[in-house]
């Protein structure tokens, strides 16, 4: 006799009486000598003694609408739900905007103190854009370039959703 274990098909098979007589004599041979494989139809056989118990009930007669109407319900909920998520990311946008001339303001002011900027100033792009508008270009370039090389990630990467998505919404807060 071997001693390798029946898969738990084989041991449904042999619950509902259902494989070839051969299986269904090789798994009974196997069990009486497998206490460890015996628990799982002991354990089909508790619960097909439950569900006996239970009694039979006869759906009522207007069942169908009622879970029609229930299904109404909850899918009326999930697209208000999606209305207010959306309109999220807009005033995320609006606060940070001040935020965002914030951060460009402090950068103009430590990048014009530096002694390197007055040969900077002399390139014809910068003498154009004035400090300012420098420092807030290169801000959105660099912001950008962060995004474009992030969102590949985002796109193809499932299974670190939530760990990518709030990193991504760090960068522009
Ligand atoms: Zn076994």
């Amino acid at each position: 006799m071997t001693m390798q274990h029946p898969n738990k098909n084989r041991l449904l098979e042999y619950f509902y009486k259902e494989g070839s007589a051969h299986e269904l004599q090789k798994t009974q041979e196997h069990l009486q000598s497998c206490p460890q494989c015996r628990e799982y139809p002991e354990v089909l056989k508790a619960t097909s003694a439950i569900l006996d118990q239970l009694p039979t009930v006869a759906p009522e007669k207007n069942i169908c609408d009622i879970i029609l109407q229930d299904i109404a319900v909850s899918s009326k909920q999930s697209v208000q739900k999606k209305r207010t998520f959306s309109v999220m990311p807009f005033f995320q946008i609006a606060l940070s905007i001040p935020f965002i001339l914030a951060i460009l303001y402090f950068i103009q002011n430590k990048l014009t103190g530096l002694s390197v900027w007055e040969s900077m100033e002399k390139i014809q792009i910068i003498n154009t854009l004035g400090s300012f508008g420098f420092v807030a270009v290169l801000f959105f370039l660099i912001g950008s370039f962060v995004t474009l090389s992030l969102a590949p990630v985002l796109l193809f990467d499932s299974e670190n959703k939530t760990y990518l998505r709030k990193s991504y919404k760090l960068l522009w807060r």
